[in-house]
């Protein structure tokens, strides 16, 4: 069985989905985690990040690990666990280029399928999980929260290194990276006629996990 969930950045995707596979025993599958890890691995080499062609070699010539372990989901690229580097806000500042070029988009799908193989049943998340990634889930939910709530649950995730960064900013970086995800032509993010919607505004995990189950 697969289960997709799809939403805007703090909608609570990642969390409830974390937390629906772990109640199912499913395999769960961050695709947003390959993006991050690919732009982490661009920054790194000092990648030209509007190069389509020389990002699309270098997707074709990085490692990317998804290690679901003891610890929770572990990021490797190249051998190197950047679990916590890839949430840094200037990898998220970035991300947005990589994942706008449908030539870059294309291998990276490859990998996330591949990654769900594993397992025979997934929970998938991210923004296009149930439109291009797994079109024939067996369920798709679109989870969204209105933006000042989303920007608080983000603001509360930072790493005491980055509270620099004020909510405010937070708000609008948030704003701008929903713009870019859903107005972009590659595979934008989007729900359709066959998606379960639910707002998250107000709701804890728990009772967002209690809903999808009750659709599952
Ligand atoms: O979900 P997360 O915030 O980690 O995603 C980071 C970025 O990766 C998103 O803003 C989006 O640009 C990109 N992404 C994507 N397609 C996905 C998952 C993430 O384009 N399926």
């Amino acid at each position: 069985m697969v289960i997709t969930i799809d939403g805007p950045a703090g909608s609570g995707k990642s969390t409830v989905a974390r937390a629906l596979a772990k109640r199912l025993g499913f395999h769960y599958v961050d695709t947003g985690a390959f993006y991050r890890a690919f732009t982490c691995k661009a920054m790194k080499v000092g990648a030209d990040l509007e190069d389509e062609a020389g990002l699309c070699r270098l997707v074709k010539e990085t490692n990317i690990e998804i290690v679901d372990g003891q610890e929770g989901v572990r990021v490797l690229v190249d051998g190197e666990d950047v679990t916590r580097e890839i949430r840094d806000p200037g990898v998220t500042e970035r991300v947005h280029f990589i994942a706008s070029l449908a030539k870059v988009r294309e291998p990276v799908v490859a990998l996330q399928r591949a990654a769900a193989a594993g397992g025979a049943n997934v929970v998938a998340e991210g923004r296009d999980t149930g439109t291009v990634v797994f079109p024939n889930a067996d369920r798709k939910f679109y989870l969204d929260a209105q933006p000042e709530e989303r920007a608080r649950r983000r603001y509360a995730e930072l790493r005491p290194g980055n509270k620099g960064i004020s909510y405010e900013r937070m708000l609008e970086d948030l704003k701008q990276r929903d713009q870019r995800d859903s107005t972009r032509e590659a595979s934008p993010l989007r729900s359709g006629p066959d998606f379960i919607s639910l707002d998250t505004t107000g709701l804890s995990v728990e009772e967002v996990v209690e809903r999808l189950l009750k659709k599952i």
